[in-house]
């Protein structure tokens, strides 16, 4: 789901916020093991995708205008529509590390209630829905008036959102999945009335938002690079901050991509999509860097923490590559975030957490993992936390909230890590094609030696100084 808002940043900078329907820079859907009765769900530790075998991906386009003024004339006709959604799967289409293609297989069919024609009503919307959750067809609506989506109790702010519907459980495949776009951003009117701003989207604003729910669509989580960004909200972005800025990122508040003179997706996307989806030439033009983030002991694996991979800059050309070209993943991404547990669990069946989430491995030696494919160069690697309002639709990794990552401030990789280490101290690593460098390791900062609960009565835990007591009680022989 994709929403904006306005906020009042010296020059008034445009917020898209992304509630969308993906778990967990990386995949969004991770498949996890059988647990007690429960059968696997997709196969361990392998992203959710569509099934190469079967390309190309085939949807189906409501058969109304894309946007209608409030007067009912239409502003954005059915085949500018068309054409507009066509366009905006091929930024994805067009990725050559990746095989991944589209066909627009004719309109929507008919399903129960909805019988052909503009999806209108609720009802409408909810036939065709059913008919994408039963596999039948990955339908595009157009809302060319907002009203459905308004009907669905969803705010005026909403620009669209992706459904995944239909998964094949047994391969890990998606089967279908729906995309839903508000016309209301495309209207011609800037205001509905003074309590709710209805600020024009230009085109590229529109697509790339929408261009951002195909990446969904397509099984991409939300990713995190040059968040500074987004936190000193200066608009227009500096460039070479937008130029690495993921389209995949949770929120939209820069200028359009492409009205930058920048590609649709970043080095973030065009990394993911081709480990996703890899073509015979991806690892002739892709290396990986992987490694484990691991507590202060340097022996517990920790998940959910942000990893960069960043090419360092050049000195020879005006752009500042480091900020550019930058792929991202989330520790553990493979990993389940919720393994389940039996004592507290069971209350309810409601409540039963004895098994857990379905998604993502149950295999320990993930938990603190990452692997990151770059494209050829010289690359630092630094960890940071997620931002702790990426929450919910808008998350970012396995864990939703976000953990604060331990030691409170970035790190950066270096050959002698330790947690007592400057932070900013940094090695670089040379990536060449087809390389597969491992054991690229970050010990956090700052923290507490590991502290088992049954190695005390647990009230250390949260003390900043360990203070051990003598024995007490039966103590004589
Ligand atoms: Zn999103």
């Amino acid at each position: 789901m994709i929403r904006r808002t306005v906020v009042p940043v010296g020059v008034a900078a445009l917020i898209i916020f992304c509630a969308c329907s993906a778990l967990a820079g990386g995949p969004g859907l991770v498949g996890g093991p059988s647990v007690g009765n429960r059968a696997a769900f997709g196969s361990d530790a392998q992203p959710f995708i569509w099934n190469p075998a079967r390309m190309p991906i085939g949807y189906r386009i409501d058969p109304g205008p894309m946007a209608v003024g409030p007067s009912g004339t239409v502003v954005i006709d059915h085949a500018t529509g068309v054409q507009r959604v066509q366009n905006m799967f091929s930024v994805w289409a067009s990725v050559n590390t990746a095989v991944l293609s589209f066909t627009n297989a004719g309109p929507l069919l008919s399903a129960g209630s909805y019988t052909g024609g503009d999806v209108q009503t609720a009802a409408q919307f909810n036939a065709v829905m059913g008919s994408c959750n039963s596999g039948q067809q990955s339908p595009i609506i157009f809302d060319a008036d907002g009203k459905l989506i308004a009907s669905l109790g969803l705010p005026p702010e909403v620009i669209g959102f992706n459904s995944k519907c239909a998964l094949d459980t047994v391969n890990g495949y998606i089967l279908t999945s729906a995309i839903v776009m508000n016309g209301e951003f495309q209207d011609g009117v800037s205001q509905i009335n003074s309590a709710v701003p209805n600020l024009e989207l230009t085109a590229n604003e529109f697509d790339q938002a929408i261009t951002h729910e195909i990446g969904h669509f397509v099984g991409l989580d939300h990713s995190q690079i040059n968040l500074n960004t987004y936190l000193q909200r200066t608009f227009p972005c500096d460039l070479d901050d937008l130029a690495g800025l993921p389209l995949m990122f949770p929120i939209s508040f820069c200028q359009a991509r492409k009205d930058a003179g920048l590609p649709v997706l970043s080095s973030d996307e065009e990394a993911w999509i081709s480990s996703l989806y890899p073509a015979a030439i991806t690892a002739a033009n892709y290396g990986t860097l992987s490694g484990t983030i691991f507590f202060g002991d340097g022996i517990t694996p920790i998940q959910g923490v942000n990893v960069i991979a960043r090419q360092i800059d050049d000195p020879n050309t005006p752009e500042d590559e480091s900020r550019r070209i930058a792929v991202s993943a989330v520790s553990g991404y493979l990993f389940t975030s919720n393994p389940g547990q039996s004592v507290t669990a069971a209350l309810s069946k409601a409540e039963d957490n004895t098994n857990g989430s379905p998604t993502g491995s149950r295999n320990p030696s993930l938990i603190g993992y990452y692997q990151i494919s770059v494209p050829p160069g010289v690359y630092t690697v630094e960890v940071e936390s997620i931002y702790d309002q990426f929450v919910g639709g808008s998350s970012v990794g396995p864990l939703d909230p976000p953990v604060p990552m331990p030691g409170g401030f970035p790190k950066f990789w270096n050959q002698n890590g330790s947690p007592f280490d400057f932070p900013l101290q940094r090695d670089t690593i040379t990536v060449h094609a087809g390389d597969r460098i491992t054991g690229i390791d970050v010990i956090l900062n700052a923290i507490p030696d590991r502290f088992d609960q049954f190695e005390d009565s647990g009230y250390l835990m949260d003390a900043p100084v360990m203070k051990l007591s003598p024995p007490t009680g039966d103590t004589s022989a």
